[in-house]
């Protein structure tokens, strides 16, 4: 015999709910879903009437969501927001290129204008190029790195109040292990933070999915058929973080609630008074915001051009010593150049 739906709506249910296992038909599923994440953005003030809003919009299932979910709340609740979609093409072929032709299929769905930036046009380096230079290894230190800034540059150049991005409670739950793993307080701090880096000249971060299950996501956007990309980037994966992703999965199997459980338990940690905070300021070079100068992009960014694509990685004194021994021998060739002129 069919399962009645939950909810009492007197329908048949078609799926069982990840996060509370009830049963539910179709159309209660979508209005648990979305009075939730509209109880996430009220209960934590994450925006303010007239503010305008960019969706870090990837083409993937996160960001479809919340681009599609943040434009019904907003015309359903009248939060009075200015939503845009900004994207960064870090240049990966058969990947981005694609993904963003899925973004560029939501702008006109969803009629939300889009802005797509390019690590090319920011950088001169495309993550192509890169991993052509400096391998698969730490390819994707390369892309977090000039993402994150790239997102905002996009930001200040869109001018915006603030950035939404499609972090879903597992993506939070899996940072806070592996913050734990290795030992990273200061990030451990932050990660559960459902708004960053509001301040003078920061823009803020805010993740309206916090609390959303990945599952949920994915049932909801297959519910109701929206598009978006699913194939991996051609250069993941990223291991660490992947077995951070496996062990989480081993404990839900005998424990659902534990996504839930580990990010309260990362909300509820306090920290000695010791433990070092990044001192945000802004980068003396590229101007934009940063916990240490240069900023990380901009040593990254001199290391590839001058050809020493491991200054930025690992320890700042190694990377010195880099510098340092490349400028002793270029000041050698350019001295020996002058020697062979003379004659
Ligand atoms: Fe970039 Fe790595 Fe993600 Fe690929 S997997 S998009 S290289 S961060
Ligand atoms: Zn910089």
């Amino acid at each position: 015999m069919p399962v009645k739906c939950k909810a009492d709506c007197g329908r048949n249910a078609v799926l069982k709910r990840p996060k509370t296992s009830d049963a539910l038909c179709k159309d209660c599923f979508f209005a648990a879903f979305e009075a939730e994440v509209h109880y996430t953005i009220i209960s934590n003030d994450l925006f303010k009437k007239g503010e305008k809003v960019a969706v870090a919009a990837s083409g993937g299932k996160d960001s479809t969501v919340l681009a599609y979910i943040l434009k019904l709340l907003n015309d359903r609740h009248d939060y009075g927001l200015d939503l845009v979609l900004l994207s960064i093409d870090e240049g990966i072929t058969g990947y981005r290129d694609d993904s963003l032709e899925t973004v560029k299929q939501n702008r006109d769905d969803y009629q939300i204008p889009l802005k797509i930036l390019s690590y090319d046009e920011l950088y001169g380096w495309t993550m192509d190029r890169i991993v052509e230079q400096i391998g698969r290894k730490n390819n994707c230190t390369f892309c977090g790195v000039f993402r994150r800034q790239a997102l905002d540059r996009g930001a200040k150049l869109l001018q915006v109040d603030s950035i939404a991005t499609g972090h879903n409670a597992d993506d939070i739950a899996e940072t806070v292990l592996m913050n734990i793993l290795r030992g990273d307080t200061a990030r451990l701090g932050r990660c559960t933070a459902i708004r960053t880096g509001s301040g003078e000249d920061t823009i803020a971060r805010v993740k309206p999915l916090k609390y959303t299950y990945e599952k949920e996501i994915v049932m909801y956007a297959h519910y109701k058929k929206l598009v978006y990309f699913s194939t991996e980037c051609v250069f993941a994966p990223n291991a660490y973080r992947g077995h951070a992703r496996a062990f989480l999965k081993d404990l839900e199997r005998v424990r659902p609630s534990v996504i839930m459980d580990i990010i309260h338990s990362g909300e509820q940690l306090k920290f000695k008074e010791t433990v070092k905070k990044p001192e945000r300021g802004t980068c003396g070079r590229c101007g934009f915001v940063s916990s240490q100068q240069p900023c990380k992009a901009c040593i990254l960014l001199e290391g590839l051009n001058r050809g020493l694509p491991k200054l930025g990685i690992g320890k700042k004194s190694k990377g010195d010593r880099m510098r340092a021994k490349q400028d002793q021998e270029l000041a050698l060739r350019e001295r020996a150049n002058l020697v062979k002129n003379d004659f």
